[in-house]
């Protein structure tokens, strides 16, 4: 099968309209490999995170498999289900598919919790064929009566590590127990713990493994590099590089809510605009903060881990990462906004002696060294001793309830890793085999 185009993909003539006028030419290597086999009806195990293109790769043959006989009377029942960690996710994921599906007849809505419940009923009542949801909102509207999965014939799951990681984990089974046996399942994952892939072995039947290579193997396109400073002199050095580099638009990255409100007043008062956005911020100050940023009236955009999960901005030139991550998956996620589909982009760690474990840790994930460049006027002064870093990630749960961090901060030790039992790539003659001990049946590249 050629995967050059989108045309030999099994794609209808109005959905292949759409992708061209969306500007794509050729499908990423995700979407070659799971369209093909989502159009089959095949439940799927997908191995990609944001900037892979998985998003279109599962939203176009959904809607193609959908967009066919209408089989039902009267009102149209909701018939996929497409469930993500943030609200932002599902905004991005209902964009796509308004982009992709705009000349089809399929309607869909987007619904998450922080804003209010009652245009989502309106919206139901009348009925939609897919649903884009976080769990917390969308277990609200099962209370109330408001949505019927009863119908549901292919069921998302988007970014379900973070899903787990957020302690959603009991949300997602409830609303399971809700939808019908057979269906089609589609579940993607940037990494696969052993969490995970019990997770998967309880929900997939017989599922194909579609996988890319993670982006830090494939992030030659984003230079690294670390600045090694002290920690007291880290905004100081942050202001100094985005004034002197002439940065237009930096996406920053803090480990605690209050860090990111602290660092984006510093920056304002050094005449830099900037914007924070987490889980403590309304969805209308993190909607708005994003579109200031993205059009250009926001020099900076300031934001802890999970809430930037998700955030869709092309061709992000700088991330700098203010502060290490203490989970060093989330520096693979970082890094992953920029340099995306095919633009090159900068990545930057401000680091300082408390960080240098974390560093380590990083380093032997991503399997390089960094190099390092100290920046003249910031050298750090050798006499400082390192001082324990506070273990908390301050993201919240940007889907809906109040934060439990003791509970989804951080990712239970050994759990992070997909590398053993997911990152071997399929060998020849592997293709649509079942996989030895996963059940799994993979797709070669
Ligand atoms: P995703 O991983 O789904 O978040 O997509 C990452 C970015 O790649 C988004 O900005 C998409 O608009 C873009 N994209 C997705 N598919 C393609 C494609 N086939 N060609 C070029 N860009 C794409």
């Amino acid at each position: 099968m050629s995967t050059d185009t989108f045309d030999s993909l099994g794609l209808s003539a109005e959905i292949l309209r759409a992708v061209a006028d969306r500007g794509y030419t050729k499908p990423t290597p995700i979407q070659a490999q799971a369209i093909p086999v989502v159009l089959e009806g095949h439940d799927i195990m997908g191995g990609a995170q944001t900037g892979t293109g998985k998003t279109a790769g599962f939203t176009l043959p959904l809607l193609e498999r959908l967009s066919g006989k209408k089989l039902y009377r009267g009102q149209r029942p909701v018939r996929a289900l497409i469930l993500t960690p943030t609200r932002e996710l599902a905004a991005q994921v209902g964009e796509s598919i308004d982009t992709y599906g705009k000349h089809l007849h399929l309607k869909s809505t987007v619904i998450f919790g922080g804003v209010s419940i009652n245009p989502q009923i309106m919206k139901l009542k009348k009925g939609v064929d897919i649903v884009v949801s976080t769990p917390g909102r969308l277990l609200d509207h099962v209370n109330q009566k408001t949505i019927d999965l009863s119908q549901v014939e292919i069921l998302v799951l988007d970014e379900a590590d973070r899903m787990l990681d957020m302690g959603f984990i009991h949300d997602v089974r409830k609303i399971l127990k809700l939808l019908p046996s057979k269906r089609q399942n589609l579940l993607f994952s940037a990494t696969f713990s052993n969490e995970i892939k019990k997770f998967a072995d309880s929900l997939l039947n017989s599922p194909v493994l579609v996988e890319v290579a993670r982006r830090n193997t494939a992030s030659e396109q984003v230079e690294q590099l670390i600045h090694p400073v002290d920690r007291v002199n880290k905004s100081k050095l942050l202001s100094h590089l985005i004034i002197s580099e002439r940065w237009k638009q930096v996406l920053v990255f803090t480990r605690t809510k209050h860090g990111a409100n602290r660092l984006s007043q510093h920056l304002e008062k050094d005449g830099i605009t900037s914007a924070a956005i987490h889980g403590n911020k309304s969805q209308n100050a993190r909607t708005q903060a994003l579109a200031n940023f993205k059009n250009g009236n926001v020099r900076v955009l300031v934001a802890t881990d999970i809430a930037a999960r998700g955030l869709d901005i092309d061709q992000l030139p700088h991330v700098v990462n203010f502060e290490l991550p203490s989970v060093p998956e989330d520096y693979v996620h970082r890094i992953g906004r920029t340099g995306r589909a095919g633009c090159e982009g900068e990545a930057m760690s401000l680091v300082c002696i408390d960080e240098h474990k974390l560093l380590k840790d990083i380093e032997r994930l991503i399997k390089r060294k960094l190099p390092q460049k100290v920046i003249p006027g910031f050298e750090p002064n050798p006499s400082i001793k390192a001082e324990p870093i506070q273990k908390r990630r301050g993201g919240g749960r940007p889907g809906g309830k109040p934060s439990d961090s003791s509970k989804s901060s951080y990712p239970k030790k050994g759990s992070g890793s997909r590398g053993k039992n997911f990152s071997s790539k399929p060998g020849k003659g592997q293709s649509n085999r079942r996989g030895s001990s996963q059940g799994f049946r993979r797709r070669a590249k």
